[in-house]
């Protein structure tokens, strides 16, 4: 028995009609037209033998003829070219990227080579290039997506505290609100850095003033819930939440300045950056540090408290490593442009670090709470909510007062995108 390939001129129940792909009745010429009358048709094996015709419940689509497998790889042409339609109306063009030498010396990054985004990229570039992989993405990433844990914790905390009438909570409130703050402002300073050297400089003003803020917020949860206990009314504990809203003017106005110094200054500029983070964090983490060393012999309870700050503590000086070190990049050059930079683990151990810091300050809260109330009093809405209030007023007036030259110089909308020119600014 056999089955052989014919051209039928009569439909009969001895012959399967052959499968002749997409578009059998829409008319199609070309290639399809050589499908058409061509039939398989079942012959017995012995002569004589009534043909038997299989009784089958499914449709069956011969192809492994004679030119079945031409049909076949026409049938898939024809099937990826269906599939194709929607996909290429759906397409969206990806920003191409660049090379160190191929853009101004502004927008350089220390052992990063390749993976630039163009120096005059649109709003609308940049939100693309948080999709396609350069050497901004993970940045983007590391911070955008912790955001959004921050926020469901503290989505979670609004469910089971009184944040409205209960102001016992407020400090924790101002805490939560900007750790949700800061990743945010970070994610989207990486992403729109690259329309202009100006609007580059304008997003990291606003990503050192959110992180100024977060000093704030530090200070804040430690100034009324980890304090030692011998620290408690003392002068530094009534004057703990002033002084770290001058430490924010002092940080933000000293990492705006230090990059005005990055051309020509690159080390003194990273030396001030770094200098104006360091301080608010020492000034702020001091009494908490005392606390642990005073703690350190047992005898102190809430030892999950002081475990999440210990390992607060370790990833903080880790971070402040990653963000001063440029390691690993340092050591192989554009080995990890995209993936591994120190950047990016600056973020993470950022993140982990911001997470074990509110895990340690809700355990202090929690059981804390009756010691501090009895004797340390309740938080005053103008001593936490009020203090954020006028905090942010005067950072976003600094960050106002840097900016506003750098908004002057901006140059009318740019023509239709170049391939840049290998220039140094
Ligand atoms: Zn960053």
């Amino acid at each position: 028995m056999c089955v052989r390939v014919s051209h039928c001129s009569r439909w009969s129940s001895l012959v399967f009609p052959v499968w002749r792909g997409i578009g059998l009745g829409a008319g199609v010429r070309g290639g399809w037209s050589q499908g058409w009358g061509r039939c398989l048709q079942w012959e017995p094996d012995v002569p004589g033998r009534e043909a038997w015709l299989p009784v089958l419940d499914y449709p069956i689509w011969v192809v492994l003829c004679q030119g079945g497998r031409a049909r076949l790889r026409e049938v898939c042409q024809r099937g990826r070219g269906a599939i194709r339609l929607p996909a290429d109306m759906l397409r969206i063009k990806l920003p191409p990227l660049f090379d160190i030498h191929q853009i101004p010396k502004v927008f350089r990054e220390d052992s990063i080579i390749s993976g630039y985004r163009h120096p005059k990229s649109s709003a609308l570039d940049c939100l693309l290039s948080s999709f396609q992989m350069n050497n901004e993405t993970i940045n983007i990433w590391t911070h955008f997506l912790p955001t959004w844990y921050f926020l469901w914790r503290f989505c979670v905390l609004c469910s089971t505290m009184n944040f409205l009438t209960d102001s016992y909570t407020w400090p924790l409130l101002v805490y939560m609100l900007l750790i949700c703050v800061y990743p945010f402002t970070s994610s989207c300073a990486h992403t729109f850095s690259t329309m202009s050297p100006e609007s580059r400089h304008i997003c990291y003003f606003f990503d050192y003033g959110a992180l100024s803020l977060y000093s704030l917020g530090c200070a804040m949860s430690y100034g009324y819930y980890a304090m030692p206990d011998c620290l408690v009314n003392s002068w530094l504990h009534q004057h703990f939440v002033p002084i770290a809203i001058g430490n924010t003017l002092f940080c933000t106005s000293l990492s705006c300045y230090s990059r005005f110094l990055e051309l020509q200054f690159p080390q003194r500029s990273k030396a001030l950056r770094t200098g104006a983070f360091v301080l608010p964090f020492i000034f702020d983490t001091a009494p908490l540090f005392y606390r642990i060393v005073l703690c350190s012999g047992g005898g102190c309870g809430s030892s999950d408290a002081l475990s999440s700050h210990c390992y607060h503590l370790l990833f903080a000086v880790l971070t402040c490593f990653l963000f001063t070190a440029h390691l690993p990049e340092r050591l192989a050059p554009g080995r990890f442009d995209y993936i591994g930079h120190s950047h990016q683990l600056f973020h993470v151990s950022a993140v982990v670090g911001t997470h074990f810091q509110m895990e340690g300050v809700m355990a202090d809260m929690t059981a804390r709470r009756a010691w501090l109330v009895a004797h340390g009093g309740t938080p005053s809405f103008l001593g936490t909510i009020g203090m954020l209030v006028a905090s942010l007023v005067l950072n976003l007036a600094i960050i106002g007062i840097f900016s506003t030259p750098l908004l002057w110089k901006l140059p009318p909308p740019p023509p239709p995108r170049r391939t840049p020119k290998c220039k140094e600014q």
